[in-house]
């Protein structure tokens, strides 16, 4: 059975309103690249109609779609590994499926994999996204850049190309937790990026709470860098070293000018300042531990229900029907 040149993977949460369009423009930008291509669509224990949306597509283009079920809700990682190991294009594209990534510019990506590239990141031009995401994304893409060693301009943005490689390696990395963009870049020996153009969720929510944002940049942080750990040492002890000349100061006063009960509340503001930065070290701590704690489990990272696909035999075809 012949592999097919490209497979898109698109993970599915809870994206009924969204999913006709998205087969609407996809399928036809697909074909217009005339390369033989599958769509893998992993849903992501959606609760609302998008699996039986997605079951539709699949009777519609059996020959090039794919659906794998998963058991539950893993998050969009989590899934797109699940899309990862199921993949058997020699490139791999990942899309989001809200549209805000435009499938009609996955030529422009494959075209810098024509030029040798094995990864390629994206900028989303005029990224339309409400303010504080912005802001925060910047906050955390200067973060990254800061504790790890890996170079991206716009670390969020999920419509990214791998060479087949790639994709088998992130495949093969066991990890319950983890950031797929950043660990495609750590396997990559020749990475670019290209700017795409970006647009506003059309239809339905953003599926990434304030709590599952925070979560996420921890996944990204301690995933790949024990640096905030370290950092934690050296402020531990420059502030010892500050806290015990405070001691000093006041012993030496307390002898020469005697017992005081003034500067109380200086006191404490100091004493509250040291412990806030403790229960953040505990809380930083937890984090890693936590994350070890998940993987030494060893518990399957996703469980599959059903995967949806033609008998071996019926290949993937690059679309001469459209008809989806
Ligand atoms: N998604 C998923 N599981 C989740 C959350 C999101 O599969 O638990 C999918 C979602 O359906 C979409 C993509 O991941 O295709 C990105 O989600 P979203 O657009 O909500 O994220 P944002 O663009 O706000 O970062
Ligand atoms: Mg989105």
């Amino acid at each position: 059975m012949s592999n097919p040149d490209l497979s898109v993977i698109i993970p599915v949460y809870n994206e009924e309103e969204g999913l006709q369009t998205l087969f609407d423009r996809l399928y036809p930008a697909l074909d217009a690249l005339q390369r033989p291509y599958e769509v893998v669509f992993i849903n992501d224990g959606s609760t609302d109609r998008s699996a039986a949306l997605l079951r539709r597509q699949f009777e519609k283009r059996p020959g090039d779609t794919r659906i794998v079920f998963l058991k539950g809700n893993y998050g969009q990682h989590m899934a797109i590994v699940a899309g990862f190991e199921q993949a058997r294009g020699d490139r791999i594209v990942t899309l989001d499926a809200d549209l805000q990534n435009p499938p009609e510019e996955i030529g422009k990506l494959l075209a810098a994999m024509d030029a040798g590239y094995d990864y390629v990141g994206t900028i989303r031009q005029n990224r339309q996204d409400s303010t504080w995401r912005r802001w925060a994304s910047r906050l955390m893409n200067r973060l990254r850049e800061r504790i790890t060693r890996i170079q991206m301009t716009d670390q969020g943005c999920m419509l990214r190309a791998y060479d087949r490689k790639i994709v088998r390696a992130i495949a093969s990395c066991n990890e319950v937790n983890t950031f797929i963009p950043a660990l495609a870049h750590t396997f990559s020996s020749n990475p670019t990026e290209v700017e795409v153009k970006h647009e506003e969720r059309a239809v339905g929510q953003s599926k990434y709470s304030l709590y599952s944002l925070v979560r996420l940049n921890f996944d990204l942080v301690t995933g790949f860098s024990v640096m905030p750990l370290q950092l934690f040492s050296l402020l531990g002890m420059v502030l010892s070293l500050l806290s015990g000349l405070f001691v000093v100061y006041l012993f030496i006063r307390r002898l020469i000018v005697g017992p005081e009960a003034e500067g109380l509340f200086t006191l404490f503001a100091i004493t509250f300042f040291l412990i806030s930065i403790l229960l953040f070290g505990i809380g930083l701590l937890g984090e890693y531990v936590g994350r070890i704690y998940q993987q030494v489990r060893g518990r399957p990272r996703f469980l599959i229900e059903a995967i949806l696909e033609a008998p071996p035999g019926n290949n993937p075809h690059s679309g001469e029907t459209p008809q989806g």
